[in-house]
């Protein structure tokens, strides 16, 4: 580089990004120089109707509602801002992003916005129900060394060593962008690792999980190592898995989801809480197991998903009551929480938040009785004592799943029409562009996009 005597060097600038994490759960946006940040916070930049049909393969759908017009604005909930140095590669400018919402020009909230759809929902279950959510995201992934190595055996100290440069990265990125991480450990699979972090209320719980997965890829860019959240790998490899845990709470931050005196524990409110999102749960599918190997990964004995029902500690259970400790300081209804997983890191964690607490306040607005309930692994269940008790099998396939969502009235038509319009177009479009994938193709093809 030639330099004139007297003119300071070109420093690079520092960017700031405003975010959406679309309906395919991607995170796009746009930059501009951070010290031009105070231009952007109140009318934000601009964005395009369009971007919310594109495909994980980035097309846009041939049945797109949206065109070649429109304009939009993303605008930025400041409070929901990420900074993060740079971490293992002392060269990389640093992350700052901020998640936004997606409005019209004049400032009114755009219906296909998954955040604004989550927010909405958060919103209600203050006014309407007197109760804030507590929630958190466990992540698993597969975490490819820049120099191969064999795979260590599961959950071991010398898979954690292998991994523990790029965890120790990790847990100082997410605690400088305020995720309050927890625990890195090595999991069941090959080269399989977890994260999990703290929950937080509300909307900022979905944030998280995108900053989680955001953060955990850029620590592996900057150590040239592969990495991918998609939920199988290989077709008869361990899944990884998104395993939503989320408490109710009055609003002044009492526990509401506990009871010692009934059934495991779970209050009268838990009980339609949690029938209504075990009786919503095949369609629920949709949106949290949104892709065609999601399905490679829900099934009997992968201590994944399979049957919508709740089950007490019970990891074959959809939707499952964690374990609390009688020890230590915390009383069992400020440990009490439900664990949803039948979902994965294909999904937008807003729109599948967000559908998952529509379930749940359906349940409770018509009070539903909770009978699918079991402490058995529910594939060993004879079919008739499936029936009885009403547990339902998980739809085998994404058009499955789809359908299903689209005859769930009640939940179909809670969510805003050009959202559902937007949905269906694209994940048609992603289902033809896939369905010559052999299972195979289909692990490769996705641990590419996630
Ligand atoms: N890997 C499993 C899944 O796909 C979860 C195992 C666990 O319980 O942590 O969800
Ligand atoms: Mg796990």
């Amino acid at each position: 580089m030639s330099r004139t005597p007297g003119v300071a060097p070109l420093t690079p600038v520092d960017m700031t990004t405003l975010v959406t994490t679309d309906l395919v759960g991607i995170t796009r946006g746009r930059s501009f120089p951070t010290d031009e940040l105070p231009r952007y916070t109140a009318t934000g930049c601009g964005w395009v109707p369009a971007n919310i049909v594109l495909t994980p393969q980035d097309t846009i759908p041939s049945e797109s509602p949206w065109g070649a017009y429109g304009d939009l604005r993303l605008i930025p909930d400041m409070s929901s801002r990420v900074t993060v140095s740079n971490g293992p590669d002392a060269n990389a400018p640093a992350m700052d992003f901020i998640h936004a919402d997606i409005c019209e020009t004049d400032g009114r909230p755009w219906a296909a916005c998954p955040r604004t759809l989550l927010t909405d929902e958060i919103q209600r279950y203050r006014d309407q129900l007197g109760l804030q959510v507590n929630a958190a995201f466990e992540h698993e992934f597969k975490l490819g060394m820049a120099t191969p190595q064999p795979a260590q055996p599961a959950l071991s100290l010398t898979a954690q060593r292998q991994g523990a440069e790029f965890g120790g990265w990790l847990l100082s990125a997410l605690r400088a962008a305020g995720a309050e991480p927890e625990m890195f450990l090595p999991e069941f699979g090959k080269n399989q690792y977890e994260i999990t972090c703290r929950p937080a209320l509300g909307v900022a719980a979905a944030d998280r999980a995108v900053n989680l997965r955001e953060i955990t890829r850029e620590i592996a860019r900057q150590m040239g190592m592969s990495l991918t959240f998609a939920p199988k790998t290989e077709e008869h490899g361990v899944g990884n898995g998104v395993h939503l845990h989320m408490s109710l709470q009055d609003l002044e931050g009492n526990p509401k989801l506990y009871d010692e005196n009934l059934r495991n524990g779970l209050s009268m409110l838990g009980e339609h809480w949690a029938a209504g999102i075990v009786h919503y749960l095949p369609a629920l599918c949709a949106l949290t197991a949104p892709t065609p190997v999601s399905y490679l990964r829900l099934g009997p004995h992968h201590w994944s998903a399979s049957y919508a029902c709740l089950g007490h500690r019970n990891r074959e259970a959809a939707l499952r009551i964690c374990p609390t400790v009688s020890m230590g300081e915390k009383s069992q209804a400020q440990q009490f929480n439900l664990e949803f997983r039948a979902l994965d890191a294909t999904a937008s964690p807003h729109l599948a938040m967000a559908a998952i607490l529509i379930a749940g306040r359906l349940g409770i607005e018509q009070c539903l009785p909770l009978t699918a309930i079991t402490d058995k692994v529910p594939d060993d269940l004879s079919a008739q004592e499936r029936e009885s008790l009403g547990i339902n099998v998980l739809p085998a396939s994404l058009p499955e799943a789809l359908a299903m969502l689209r005859d769930s009235k009640a939940l179909f038509d809670a969510l805003p029409k050009p959202l559902t319009d937007s949905y269906f177009a694209l994940k048609k479009e992603e289902l033809t562009l896939t369905d010559q994938l052999s299972p195979a193709q289909l692990c490769e093809h996705y641990a590419r996009l996630y």
